[in-house]
């Protein structure tokens, strides 16, 4: 028996040395070692053994076992070491090709915009407020001196969710909320950004665009306040040498009202086609808030006085880059959104 064991041993360690995969050896394993394997049906014939041999037998089988264990272990790491090398050496990098671009998004150009007018009021002390989209009729209107039957409404036409709500025609209410909840503390001077809507849709009307009001409420505010921030504004955000003019205009909840102009940003005055000839340019609405609005928002306008402005930030966004189709802003063409 012994003798058996030996010639298996022997045997089974010269089929080891020369298996040449990993998949030869595994199948020598289970061939050798395995629980049906030749060691364990050898050892199967243990019971006609005497007292004496069996220990020494056994001892010798479980010898030869480890030693097999050993020698499968380590061809197994040299054919995975040989086939790692072989591949090594058939696959090469080549650590000289371009790397893949990395795409990085940019800002949309009314982001920017807007981002800028922002900066500039900031400057200026005025703080960001922020409101609602879909808003009460109450505050989109009544509390901006437009009762229900008021013909300027017209002018802003929008889409309602039912007759008490709506979706915002302009960032005005944020200013109505604001003053609400500042009364009686003054100043207020705030400006507020955001996405309004009105049932237009042409070349320089989107039925959703965006505005940035601002508001100004304090003791001895006058019409040359407004005149000097605005200045301030269109010389920032157009160049040091921008002029500015003001023309009456109507706003229910302005008086007295102004359209603002700029002078041309193409021609600078001298008339082109962008200005029609003119010289100028209209970039926005403005005016001395109307005392109705001040007393339904809480002041005393016997006390207060201030002004609002309110402009499209598409509208200055067009100007500044010359770009003459609202749309474009909206339509999500990379060839036009790549240039800013
Ligand atoms: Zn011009």
């Amino acid at each position: 028996m012994e003798e058996k064991l030996r010639n298996l041993a022997t045997e089974a360690k010269e089929a080891v040395e020369k298996a040449a995969t990993l998949n030869e050896l595994s199948n020598l394993r289970v061939k050798y070692l395995g629980k049906k394997g030749h060691l364990t049906s050898i050892l199967r014939g243990m019971g006609s053994l005497s007292a004496e041999e069996r220990p020494r037998v056994g001892a010798l089988a479980n010898e030869i076992r480890s030693q097999l264990e050993v020698l499968i272990a380590g061809r197994t790491h040299e054919l995975k070491e040989a086939e790692r090398e072989e591949r090594m050496a058939r696959e090469t990098i080549d650590v000289t090709l371009p790397g893949k671009p990395f795409l990085i998004g940019k800002k949309h150009p009314l982001t920017k915009v807007q981002e800028e007018i922002e900066s500039i009021f900031l400057g200026m002390g005025f703080n960001i407020a922020e409101g609602p989209e879909v808003e009460l009729d109450y505050y989109n209107f009544e509390a901006l001196n437009l009762p229900k039957d008021h013909p300027a409404r017209d002018m802003q036409d929008t889409f309602f969710i039912n007759p008490e709500v709506l979706l915002r025609t302009h960032t005005s209410p944020v200013q109505v909320r604001t003053m609400e909840k500042t009364v009686p503390n003054l100043p207020v001077k705030i400006i507020c950004p955001g996405k309004v809507y009105r049932r237009d849709d042409d070349a320089t009307h989107s039925p959703m665009f965006t505005q940035v009001e601002g508001l100004a409420v304090d003791k001895r505010i006058t019409f040359s306040d407004l005149k000097g921030v605005l200045a301030v504004f269109a010389r920032q955000m157009f160049g040091a040498d921008t002029k500015t003019r003001f023309r009456p205009s109507y706003f229910p909840f302005t008086e007295p009202s102004a359209e603002v102009d700029i002078s041309c940003v193409m021609c600078k005055g001298a008339g082109c086609r962008v200005c029609s000839y003119t010289g100028w340019l209209e970039i926005l609405g403005c005016g001395m808030v109307h005392p109705r609005v001040l007393e339904m928002s809480g002041y005393n306008p016997e006390e207060v006085t201030g002004f609002a402005f309110g402009m499209g930030v598409e509208r200055i966004a067009m100007l500044k880059y010359g770009i003459d189709d609202l749309r474009l802003f909206y339509d999500n063409d990379l060839r036009f959104l790549a240039q800013f």
